[in-house]
């Protein structure tokens, strides 16, 4: 049976229809009506899986990624960003105007077992899953399986404290290693420095190159907080490979001067763990989420 996969952002919903071998037989792409609210929301990824349903001609298994988790005491959806989502029951409405069970799972979880099962870690038993973009989020993968947790939120290192004294999150803690390894926290602490806060992270992490010393500081302020904050998950999860996605893993640095910061703070004499960057880019998301369906 043909999967369809749907990646349900703040600003834009996504949907493919991935076939057995996991080739993309279409795409379909379109804004999501977020001023319009919830219901307007539910129709949009409806109308989305009809166009994909048409376009294949076949009946799919529907599979969804999106910011946050389903509640496991409520069946609510949680943590959302798109926050007319939250404390609704998305799963069971979309099955009810879908007329079929469907699979939703946070959209870092879809990223990791994408590229988990056909991606950038292949074959390796234990997979973490990094976002790193303008949030930062992570997703478990053992043995081709998700690792969803007793509340569904393994794997967000994004809100595991790095600076207790550190910028306000919006999660309501200080020092999040999110305010620090975002692109947003990136150029928050190169304007600390005294930086042109115009700047983006990925103009940033470029001047640096051209020999900029005050971007290369706040690059190196990164770089050991992205050690110190990897080294954290990799002394618990001890996985076989970590991919990393979003746009804060195109900056190449990460794979060889983060690596060494995250080998100094992690517990052994030397790091195995391989950093791979992604390899699916901006599809992973919804791969991942046809994906929450076997072949
Ligand atoms: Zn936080």
């Amino acid at each position: 049976m043909f999967r369809i996969g749907i990646d349900l952002g703040g600003t834009k919903t996504e949907g493919i229809v991935m076939d057995a071998t996991g080739k993309i037989l279409a795409r379909e792409r379109r804004p999501t009506p977020q001023a319009d609210g919830y219901h307007a929301i539910l129709a949009c990824v409806r109308d989305l899986v009809l166009e994909l349903e048409r376009r294949a001609s076949a009946s799919c298994h529907v599979g969804l990624g999106t910011p946050g988790a389903i509640s496991t005491k409520t069946g609510f959806l949680k943590n959302s960003n798109t926050v007319c989502l939250n404390g609704r029951p998305v799963k069971q409405d979309l099955e009810q105007l879908l007329a079929r069970e469907i699979r939703i799972a946070n959209d870092a979880n879809c990223f990791a077992l994408s590229e988990a099962l056909d991606g950038a870690a292949q074959s390796e038993p234990v997979v973490f899953g990094v976002i790193l973009g303008t949030g930062v989020g992570g997703g478990i993968v053992v043995n081709g399986q998700l690792l969803e947790g007793a509340q569904h939120i393994a794997g967000e290192w994004g809100h595991n404290v790095l600076e207790p004294d550190g910028p306000l999150c919006y999660c309501g803690k200080r020092g999040c290693v999110e305010t620090f390894l975002s692109g947003p926290g990136l150029a928050r602490d190169f304007a600390a420095l005294g930086g042109d806060a115009a700047l983006d992270a990925r103009a940033i992490a470029l001047t640096a190159k051209q020999g900029n010393v005050l971007a290369e500081a706040a690059m190196q302020h990164y770089l050991d907080r992205f050690g110190r904050a990897l080294s954290v998950v990799i002394n618990i999860l001890d996985p076989d490979a970590i991919v990393l996605g979003g746009g804060m893993s195109n900056i190449t640095r990460l794979y060889t001067q983060g690596r060494e910061q995250v080998a100094r703070h992690t517990f052994n004499d030397e790091l195995r763990t391989r950093i791979l960057p992604n390899r699916h880019g901006d599809s992973s998301g919804v791969r991942g989420a046809a994906q929450l369906w076997p072949v």
